[in-house]
């Protein structure tokens, strides 16, 4: 069975330049590429999990713009129904990105239609009821994410939080999540703990059910409640090329092998499987690897 899966969260449209150096403060420089990509957590996470083979829906915003237009079929190409994201007057979110010729890069972020989504409205929950699970990051206003998490939670729907741009949450807030999947800043700042075990163990004493750390080429590491043991899993030795999205390939593949019931030592290497993967190719959501690739690479 097909899992079906619900994406609270951001589409945005990014404006990647290409560059040998980012520019100083008050300097003029040429690009050498210019490029449009539908990005935003929301739409990351809603790609992936569909490339992995799960029934997606995508909830939230775009603009009246062309970059609305752009997204929506992106998404709908990709089999995302967008069928609960909202048309707002304005312009689409946007992600400005310079990427140096180390890879490094700056981004400048402009909300645009995902700031319009201020609360849940009843055509939201109509779209996340019947999912059996919720993918959720911050990129929306807290508010209206808190009452996803919340409404969710009520309805027996599995919530699976990605906290970023991570924010301080109340620990009510942070169990709202089934399954926390965060990188080792991001639970450094919500448990206030720097250590990434000793983290996500606090964070399992705040009432979250899972916690995965993703630690990049270190792999991640997931404790449980209720369980001593924390389950570690060692990145893939590959050549990363461009690790954009790996974290969201990672937390959309993984909410796709625990709906199909999967355990969480097996669902956290398909996850890490499906990242690896997608950081040997350029780009973020055309990077991302398809179902049969990802079953040939986990085995
Ligand atoms: P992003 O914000 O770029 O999406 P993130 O910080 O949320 O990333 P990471 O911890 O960097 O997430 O990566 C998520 C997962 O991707 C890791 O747990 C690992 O499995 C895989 N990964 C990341 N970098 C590499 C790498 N260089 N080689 C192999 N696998 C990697």
């Amino acid at each position: 069975m097909r899992p079906t899966i619900g994406v609270f969260g951001s589409a945005n449209l990014d404006h990647v330049v290409r560059v040998r150096s980012a520019p100083r403060l008050g300097e003029t420089i040429t690009g050498r590429s210019y490029e449009k990509v539908v990005g935003g957590k929301g739409a990351n996470q809603a790609l992936a999990a569909a490339r992995a083979g799960a029934d997606v829906r995508m909830v939230g915003a775009v603009g009246d713009d062309d970059g609305g237009l752009a997204i929506r079929s992106v998404l709908n190409r990709g089999g995302v129904d967008t069928s609960g994201l909202a048309t707002k007057p304005g312009p689409s979110g946007t992600a400005h990105i310079t990427v140096d010729e180390n890879g490094d890069n700056s981004i400048v972020v402009v909300p645009g239609a995902n700031a319009e989504v201020r609360s849940l409205t009843d055509a939201h929950r109509a779209a996340l009821a019947g999912c059996d699970t919720v993918l959720l990051q911050l990129e929306l206003p807290i508010r209206a994410v808190v009452e996803a998490a919340r409404y969710a939670h009520g309805a027996g729907v599995r919530v699976v939080l990605t906290p970023a741009p991570v924010v301080p949450l109340s620990a009510d807030q942070v169990a709202l999540a089934d399954v926390l999947v965060l990188n080792e800043h991001e639970s450094a700042e919500l448990s206030g703990v720097a250590e990434p075990r000793a983290a996500a163990q606090a964070l399992v004493v705040m009432g979250v059910g899972v916690v995965v750390v993703t630690l990049g080429e270190r792999g991640s590491l997931c404790v449980a409640a209720g369980a001593d043991e924390v389950v570690e899993e060692p990145a893939l030795p590959v050549r990363a090329v461009d690790t954009t999205a790996a974290g969201d390939t990672f937390a959309g593949c993984l909410a796709v092998a625990l709906a199909e019931g999967q355990d969480l030592r097996a669902a956290t290497h398909w996850a890490t499987c499906a990242a690896a993967l997608s950081v040997q190719r350029v780009g973020a959501s055309p990077s991302m690897p398809d179902r049969a690739e990802i079953e040939r690479l986990a085995g």
